[in-house]
């Protein structure tokens, strides 16, 4: 059986103040949700003070990105060690803002994927096709090219302590949401081809949908036999719609 996961992607939102009120209105709610696992995954700078807050409640701690190197003359960036330094369960790993907007190859992915699990963080690895590549038919092409440059450098047994979001990109912060339908075709894919290499693997691994999920579509698209849970971005923003999505999940 798999435990329904939430996770709220905060992205280079909030300040310490109005962080502060999100999560007093998160923890407020929490007993509704006791059976998900809830993580919310804040801006570096945060982790900290986030940590302080969470601490006692059933809600993990996440960052949304690190470098793919363990240390040394890296200016500006963040290493495993230090966001399990700072707390961290989970690391978001090629979310599509960063493989559009900061050009993180597969490749680059994949060492990132890799460096996590060295130091024994669980990466959430996001994968999802443009628009154009769901109207030209390559969806599943895309997908497995995703996923193949992780099983090259680490192996399926890599995914024992991972967790996929199939985030497709045109559904992400555009209140555009791929139908639970759409969805489940997906999610059904990337656990078959997982399960082509092991079986147990691919039936615990979780996999979360992320794109435009609101209090409104969750029930539906978590209903789906493949779908565990959520990657949230704009609706973990607000403490109601994210709790509200957390128990449609559970
Ligand atoms: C995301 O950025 O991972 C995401 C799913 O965003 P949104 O929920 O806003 O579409």
């Amino acid at each position: 059986m798999r435990r329904p996961f939430v996770a709220g992607n905060w992205k280079m939102n909030g300040s310490a103040a109005s962080n502060k009120a999100l999560l007093d209105g998160i923890k407020a709610g929490l007993a509704g949700v006791a059976s998900t696992e809830v993580a919310v995954c804040p801006p570096f700078v945060y982790l900290r003070d986030v940590a302080g807050q969470i601490q006692g409640t059933h809600v993990a701690l996440g960052a949304q990105n690190l470098s793919e190197q363990s240390a040394g003359a890296y200016t500006g960036e963040i290493s495993a060690a230090m966001l399990l330094d700072m707390g961290c369960c989970y690391v978001i790993v090629g979310h599509s803002e960063r493989r559009a907007l900061y050009a993180e190859s597969d490749a680059v992915v994949a060492g990132k994927f890799a460096a996590a699990r060295k130091a024994g963080l669980i990466p959430i690895l996001c994968v999802g096709e443009l628009l154009e590549e769901r109207e030209a038919g390559t969806t599943e092409q895309v997908i497995a090219r995703q996923l193949d440059a992780v099983l090259a450098l680490e192996g399926i047994g890599a995914f024992a302590q991972a967790v996929i979001a199939y985030e497709p990109v045109w559904a992400i912060g555009t209140g555009k949401t791929a139908s639970p339908e759409q969805a489940q075709a997906v999610h059904a894919f990337i656990r078959n081809k997982l399960a082509a290499q092991d079986a147990t693997i691919a039936h615990q691994l979780r996999i979360l949908y992320g794109g435009s999920v609101k209090a409104s579509n969750a029930d539906e698209l978590f209903g789906m036999a493949d779908i565990d849970g959520g990657l949230i971005g704009g609706a973990a923003l607000l403490a109601e719609d994210f709790l509200a999505i957390c128990r449609a999940s559970a």
